[in-house]
């Protein structure tokens, strides 16, 4: 069948959100709220879109990492809390202007949100501290803690409204004790600045892999949920039991046909050693397709057929080889529509799945599947 648009689309399939979302809320109580991570475009997918959908399915929180992807979802209409990880101080008057809840998470960072809120005679701000609990990134540490909890009791401009913290090996069970360790560090730490505050802040620190391995020891208030939307798990088991969400899909440009001996694009990179039928297809390297996919490291599917990537990744192309597969000029193209697809490619260039999706740049178009009735 022919498609009749001739571009390269990520098709995003809400049927597949829905499906992901409810799995990861049947791990959870009934009343713990769930925030769903929505930074860097959703996880390279469309934010936005994912959100007015998302906005349909009973989502406590959006989250993003910086305050300009907040203010993207609020431009578009976005009602729901949206907590921004990691403001930057500069930023605290747009925060405060499009209603986003920032993360204080030092105590520079403090003082610029006090100065904002009394210049502008704001109080009871909602914001959220985070804490340092061993990923050492970003937070508070625990030598900050008692400071801090002088600086945070009957303070006028802001209310916490939640305390949180970050594991850095939640996926990994060798890690298991690490982890252990690091939501202990956090509960008392997190007790400690709530026992001094009038009205209680919840607290979470779990992230995908974290709801997985870790719901009945930590899924406290709330919940971060960020690639698992997608339908990745961080491990096997769990990615089976979720639906893959993102599909690249492009098209054939043209069909060649080169003898032996020819050489293939760029540098070339590339040499027949048999009479060769290969297709050009629209999408390249400033698609999000990375060049160390070239030569056979990368394929695509063409009539249920792989297609080897030949030759180098050129910008805005590719071409594979397509000898002894029946197709034809704007036969459909499937660079990736699996889970297990995103995790090969991702192998082969020694990275993870979120760097994959992450990667597919703005200029792909974006297709929302809708959900099926
Ligand atoms: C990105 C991020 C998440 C989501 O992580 P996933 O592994 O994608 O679920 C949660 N919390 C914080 C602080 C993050 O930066």
């Amino acid at each position: 069948m022919m498609k009749n648009s001739h571009v390269t689309v990520l098709e995003i399939d809400c049927n597949a959100i829905a499906h992901n979302l409810a799995y990861f809320k049947s791990k959870l109580n009934e009343n713990t709220r769930l925030a769903v991570v929505i930074k860097a475009f959703g996880y390279g997918s469309d934010a936005i879109a994912i959100a007015k959908f998302l906005e349909t399915k009973n989502v406590d929180y959006f989250a993003v990492a910086y305050a300009k992807e907040g203010i993207a979802l609020r431009e578009a209409g976005i009602k729901t809390k949206i907590l921004v990880l990691h403001p930057q101080i500069f930023n605290f008057e747009s925060i405060i202007h499009y209603n986003l809840e920032p993360t204080i998470y030092n105590f520079t960072v403090l003082e610029a949100f006090e100065k904002i809120a009394s210049e502008q005679k704001i109080e009871n701000y909602p914001v959220h501290i985070k804490i340092n609990t061993g990923l050492n990134r970003l937070g508070f540490s625990h030598h900050d803690i008692y400071a801090l909890n002088k600086r945070l009791c009957r303070n006028p401009y802001l209310k916490v409204t939640s305390i949180f913290s970050h594991l850095a090996a939640s996926e990994d069970y060798a890690e298991r004790e690490f982890t252990l360790r690091q939501i202990q560090k956090f509960q008392k730490d997190a007790d400690f600045l709530s026992n001094q505050l009038e009205e209680k802040p919840f607290y979470h620190i779990l992230n995908t892999s974290g709801i997985i391995n870790y719901a009945e020891e930590a899924q406290f208030g709330m919940v971060r949920l960020g690639i698992g939307l997608h339908g990745f798990g961080n491990a096997a088991e769990e990615t089976k039991k979720l639906q893959n969400v993102n599909s690249l899909k492009s098209v054939i440009s043209q069909i060649s046909y080169v003898e032996e001996g020819k050489s293939i694009g760029y540098n070339r990179a590339f040499t027949t050693s048999e009479k060769t039928k290969y297709a050009t297809i629209p999408v390249g390297h400033a698609d999000g397709i990375s060049r160390q996919l070239k030569n056979g490291k990368g394929f695509v599917k063409i009539l249920g057929q792989m297609a080897p990537i030949i030759g180098n990744v050129c910008m805005d192309m590719i071409m594979v080889n397509v000898t002894g597969i029946d197709c034809e000029v704007g036969e459909e193209v499937i660079i990736f529509d699996s889970q297990e697809t995103i995790e090969y490619f991702a192998r082969e260039i020694g990275t993870i799945p979120y760097e994959i999706l992450t990667a597919i740049s703005q200029r792909v178009e974006r297709v929302m599947i809708p959900e099926s009735e």
